[in-house]
């Protein structure tokens, strides 16, 4: 008699994965066989803590302490130092923050935190010393931004953001697409999110099933930072992405020690497109505290950029941009 073997549909549960992230310094440092004397001093514990998920780790390179992808994630001593011009809320977003969970600085367009939280913690991240928790809408918050959104009719686009809002359960993620999606003056959903780079397992059918069945048209803008990030599994579910018809962009930060080279940063525009996502924004780091030691100077970058400009085509040559309180858009810097 043949014993038939059950047919097992294997999936991932990204919620399981998100739960057993790395938080502790020495376990990632273990993982990674990376040598005592090779290892930081962590004097302070830190407010912002490590946080990284196991199948990031994965891309890093074994004793290798400069790995661009560990870097972005390894808290450091020198965080701690006070560098002037660096502060706390460098964006002086506060004045935009209509209301709670709600962003509106740009014509047009508004920025929704839906979640406080992220699958991974960034080092260089404006929002480290951000009050996440606090503006999240929650279900009556929900309700007054629909009513402001319609309230403004020349608003067609909402950008759902965070902390990570992927980072949301597929039910709450549905229900919150579908109110948007009613909204008549609507015309595109765009989502703000490193979820598909560092947890790739989150792009399951249910999520392509909810965004697939909105009528909005549908704007990914992922954010990437160096070629390394983009392994085969993220690359497979970026096409899935892609097939359900959604139009994937992403934007970068310049950092010192990880990006701050043409050749690295050539190699993420050409990795990109071939993984079907364009090069939208490259920023600027934000002067938060904490951050500084990521900075590279105008000078530096404005020359990366010509490079990338004569090696490249025009499409995958990113905006150079900075957030500059006020503006009435992200800042382009002229560079040629
Ligand atoms: C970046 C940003 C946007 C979107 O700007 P685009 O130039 O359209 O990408 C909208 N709202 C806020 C608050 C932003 O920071
Ligand atoms: S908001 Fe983006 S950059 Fe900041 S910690 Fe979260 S994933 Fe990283």
């Amino acid at each position: 008699m043949i014993v038939q073997m059950p047919k097992i549909k294997y999936e991932y549960n990204w919620e399981a994965e998100l739960k057993n992230s790395i938080q502790n310094i020495d376990e990632l440092l273990n993982i990674l066989n990376i040598e005592e004397q090779h290892r930081p001093v962590n004097t302070a514990k830190q407010a912002f803590t490590l946080r990284v998920p196991q199948s990031y780790i994965a891309r890093m390179e074994k004793g290798n302490i400069n790995d661009p992808l560990l870097q972005q994630v390894l808290p450091q001593d020198i965080e701690l130092l006070q560098v002037p011009s660096f502060t706390p809320d460098p964006l002086q977003e506060k004045k935009y923050n209509i209301l709670p969970g709600l962003l509106h600085k740009y014509y047009g367009r508004v920025l929704v935190m839906l979640s406080g939280s992220c699958a991974i913690h960034c080092r260089y991240c404006f929002r480290r010393n951000f009050p996440y928790e606090e503006n999240t809408p929650g279900n009556k918050g929900l309700e007054k931004i629909i009513a402001y959104i319609e309230q403004h009719p020349e608003i067609t686009e909402v950008i759902l953001s965070g902390g990570d809002p992927l980072i949301a359960k597929d039910a709450y993620l549905n229900k919150i697409i579908e109110t948007f999606s009613q909204i008549k003056s609507l015309i595109t959903l765009r989502i703000h999110t490193r979820i598909p780079i560092v947890l790739p397992s989150r792009i399951n059918d249910t999520l392509l099933q909810i965004l697939h069945s909105s009528a909005l048209k549908k704007v990914i803008v992922l954010h990437t930072n160096h070629p390394n990030e983009l392994n085969t599994e993220v690359i497979h579910n970026l096409q899935r992405l892609q097939q359900a018809n959604i139009t994937l962009l992403n934007q970068s930060v310049f950092l010192k020690g990880i990006n701050d080279c043409s050749q690295v940063l050539a190699a993420l525009s050409h990795k990109l497109f071939q993984a079907g996502v364009l090069p939208y924004y490259i920023h600027r780091l934000d002067k938060v505290s904490g951050a500084a030691h990521f900075a590279i100077s105008e000078y530096k970058a404005k020359s990366i950029m010509r490079h990338l400009l004569a090696h490249l085509p025009g499409y995958l040559v990113p905006k150079f941009v900075q957030e500059s309180p006020g503006a009435l858009s992200k800042t382009p810097i002229t560079y040629v």
